[in-house]
């Protein structure tokens, strides 16, 4: 019991009224964070209450490479002299925040000590001072924090002090050490009771053996440190304040919208923690007296945000709480008929995250941590039975954590999520407080996003990606946040980058978009598409598109590998639709694939509801016999501009000034847009065709193909002859030329495709367009005597902007109707 120093009233007064605070290493970093740190203390601690804190930021990992550049200079002269920088860089960062942090006097006193601990370290370095054992040498970084945070509250007017955790805990040494708990509570309680009224600030991860030694309590063991504290003075609550508030319904750095979670049960809390969720470390619970303490998680940056309490929540219907995920787990099959070996495995102490047989094949599965994997092949290298053990990798998990987990709802909907998936293997955790699955697939954050969605219900989210930032990207950009209300009303949408050929604005929280060319402009890196297309499923969102608004051959040959990882496609560049048939497939193969949606309205006749119709007529069992029409502005309005009286060459020249045409008009005059079209219109209608197969009549005669652009403007004039022929032939039998294109099916596999100039009768609606308007003729089975005909605008930046909208709200309705079903 404890001495007689203190008596019992005073320890019961501790029990009621000390409370316990932790504080980890990112919550530290830097001179910022302790004053955050030292505002929490003052005004959410209690006057007497115990402030646990970690090594500040990285100083566990620096001390650890310090030490291992030091080993290894036994073999490799070199290590010595980085041992050394990395010292000094220690020193830099451990005295300057104390010079941030601290002045005058206050200041003073911690340097010294400071410059002493440091002189220490230069003795052992330079091997003048023995210090053999790690646990001594990582016990400095929670020492300087916790004398630091101190100094800093004293400096501010406050009562503190700091302890450290050595002078009172004491522990056998082991991997996980084993604390002696009556000696250590009397020491804590003597060193607390009779100061009732100071704030005292406790080393984490650190303790000693009876001999004195240091040692720690694993890493990150500081959680550890705070209910082992708290267990010690019998504490009723234990505050772990953590950079997230609270506990979530998933892992919020990865998952988008996920919900707090008041209330937490033991087993639940548990659970997550042994399946290596990253907000609690397993041990915490150990020492809890859980009839008695609660344990809350609570953010410090946000302390309005609602906490999460961990405790004994009894009677708390069933409910699939927490999704938890590891991108990589390792399997370990072994073999039945071993059984020596499988006793092996089940007496092991490290848990598996889940074990199975499989009796037929005769195997026994134990799924572990990617982080438990040395620790595993050295217990393997010690059982030495390698040939009836297979390690297996390439796997991930996917579990979901709520009591009695098997009965809920949120059970039902994971599994069905996850059938679709690679799945290995889907079964519960010892105490049905969780099911898990073992995926042979990698983990990608859209598929968590995705079921967590699913479960949760919540309204799903689009993330767009905008490629090309010209003419049309800049009006649908304006469209967008026009209709930016209505668009978020089915799913969560938003912009998360804007790319050009060269720069990449990327920011997956959603661009801002009021002055986005300037934002653009300021923020804008250079960036690979290639290494774009692979780290964007990392995006947090359930669904990605690309709007293609350039006319790109490169970005339409990365469409396979946009809809590989997992983003739709929405075109306004005709260059994929139109492809050599080869490329075409095997866009379509992966689109297919990965059951991705490819929309792209605009390609022909930019907004016309064209693919609406085709579309509709095809769906009530209408066949299309034939389209023809004139597709191509540029064309329609140097025709509907052309006669005898007028120089052909002339009306090119006005088209290129008043940009109606390409930049180099050969590109009009060559047919190769109006082919393109051609191409896309039939393929969407379900024929082969590919470019062979369309006769071409180009305008362009062959020697003024390889001249430069200059020198074809000037040589223009050589059209003309030919023009006016063409003109007064048609003029014989009352007509005039137009360039049409059509194509036409004539029996089931034949479609006869043309490109090119004809006679068409003066009073026919073809001869008499508003220049620049395009006009579709369609034919069908039912539309057979009087054709369908749909004419328009068939170019312009805000027509062209307004289809890119019809595809977006066409694929937002897919996409949530998919949801459903
Ligand atoms: N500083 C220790 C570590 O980095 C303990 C902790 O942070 O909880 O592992
Ligand atoms: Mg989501």
């Amino acid at each position: 019991m404890v001495g007689t120093k203190i008596t019992e009233e005073q320890i019961q007064t501790v029990a009621d009224q000390v409370q316990v605070h932790k504080f980890g290493g990112s919550s530290l970093a830097d001179a910022y964070c302790y004053r955050r740190v030292a505002r929490i203390v003052t005004e959410y601690a209690g006057a007497s209450d115990l402030v646990v804190v970690s090594a500040a930021g990285d100083t566990t990992n620096r001390i650890l490479a310090i030490i291992d550049a030091k080993e290894e200079a036994a073999h490799d002269e070199d290590s010595l002299g980085i041992a050394q920088v990395l010292l000094n860089q220690l020193k830099k960062y451990q005295q300057g925040l104390i010079n941030d942090l601290l002045s005058g006097k206050h200041q003073e006193r911690i340097l010294e000590l400071s410059e002493q601990d440091f002189d220490r370290w230069q003795g052992w370095l330079d091997g003048e001072e023995e210090i053999t054992r790690r646990p001594e040498l990582l016990s400095y970084g929670e020492l300087w924090s916790a004398r630091l945070l101190s100094a800093l509250l004293i400096q501010q007017g406050i009562t503190a002090d700091y302890i450290d955790a050595r002078t009172f805990l004491v522990a056998d040494d082991a991997p996980e050490p084993f604390i002696r708990v009556e000696p250590s509570r009397e020491a804590l309680l003597e060193r607390i009771a009779p100061h009732h009224g100071t704030r005292f600030i406790v080393t984490g991860f650190i303790c000693r053996d009876p001999e004195g030694n240091s040692l720690i309590l694993g890493r990150n063991g500081s959680d550890y440190s705070a209910t082992l504290v708290g267990s010690l003075i019998d504490a009723k609550q234990v505050t772990i304040w953590k950079d997230v508030a609270g506990v979530y319904s998933a892992d919020p750095r990865k998952v988008e919208r996920v919900v707090s979670l008041p209330i937490l049960d033991w087993q639940e809390a548990e659970e997550l923690a042994r399946l290596g969720s990253p907000v609690l470390h397993p041990r915490t619970f150990q020492p809890v007296n859980r009839e008695r303490m609660v344990i809350a998680v609570r953010s410090s940056l946000k302390v309005e945000n609602q906490q999460t309490r961990i405790g004994q929540y009894d009677d708390t219907e069933p409910r699939g709480k927490v999704l938890t995920a590891l991108s990589e787990v390792v399997l370990f099959r072994v073999d039945l008929s071993d059984a020596k070996l499988v006793q092996q495995f089940e007496d092991l102490d490290l848990t598996p995250l889940i074990s199975w047989n499989e009796v037929k094949q005769q195997h026994a599965y134990y799924a572990y941590h990617q982080n438990h994997l040395d620790f595993m092949t050295h217990w393997l290298e010690q059982v030495d039975v390698h040939d009836h053990v297979t390690q297996m990798s390439g796997y991930s998990m996917i579990a979901m954590v709520g009591n009695r987990i098997q009965e809920t709802e949120e059970y039902q909907v994971f599994k069905r999520e996850l059938s679709e998936q690679n799945l290995r293997r889907l079964s519960f955790s010892p105490d049905a407080n969780a099911v898990i699955a073992i995926l042979e697939q990698k983990l990608d954050n859209r598929l968590l996003n995705r079921v967590h969605s699913q479960i949760f219900n919540y309204r799903r989210s689009l993330g767009v990606l905008v490629v090309g930032r010209g003419n049309i990207g800049s009006a649908w950009l304006s469209l967008y946040r026009r209709l930016r209300e209505r668009i978020n009303e089915q799913m969560d949408v938003r912009i998360i980058g804007i790319v050009n050929s060269t720069r990449l604005w990327l920011d997956y929280n959603g661009v801002e978009l009021t002055d986005w060319e300037d934002s653009f402009e300021q923020l804008a890196k250079p960036y690979e598409m290639s290494q774009l297309i692979t780290e964007l499923p990392n995006a947090p969102y359930d669904e990605l598109v690309m709007l293609d608004l350039t006319d790109s051959i490169e970005v339409a040959q990365q469409y396979p590998s946009f809809f590989a990882n997992g983003l739709h496609i929405i075109s306004a560049n005709k260059r994929a639709g139109a492809s050599g048939e080869a490329q075409y497939n095997e866009i379509r193969t992966i689109q297919r694939e990965y059951k991705r949606e490819w929309y792209y309205n605009t390609t022909v006749g930019a907004g016309l509801p064209l693919n609406y119709a085709l579309n509709d007529l095809r769906n009530q069992g209408d066949e299309i016999r034939s389209i023809s029409g004139i597709f191509s502005g540029t064309m329609s309005w140097l025709f509907e501009n052309f006669n005898a009286d007028v120089k052909f060459s002339d009306l090119v020249r006005e088209a290129k000034v008043r940009g109606l045409s390409e930049p180099d008009p050969r590109e009009d005059l060559t047919c190769q847009d109006i082919v393109r079209k051609l191409l896309i219109l039939a393929r969407e209608i379900g024929l082969k065709l590919d470019w062979q197969d369309i006769d071409i009549d180009s305008l362009l005669p062959e020697h003024l193909e390889d001249i430069s652009l200059e020198e074809f403007m000037q040589r223009l004039p050589e059209l003309d002859d030919s023009m006016q022929d063409l003109y007064a032939d048609a003029q014989k039998t009352g007509k005039v030329p137009r360039l049409l294109a059509s194509f036409a099916r004539q029996d089931d596999d034949y479609v006869r495709a043309r490109v090119g100039i004809e006679y068409i009768p003066e009073g026919d609606m073809l001869a008499n367009l508003i220049p620049g308007e395009n006009i579709f003729v369609i034919y069908t089975d039912w539309y057979s005597e009087m054709p369908l005909v749909i004419s328009g605008p068939g170019a312009g930046k805000e027509v062209t902007a307004g289809g890119v909208q019809s595809d977006l709200n066409q694929l937002l309705s897919r996409l949530s109707n998919r949801a459903d079903d």
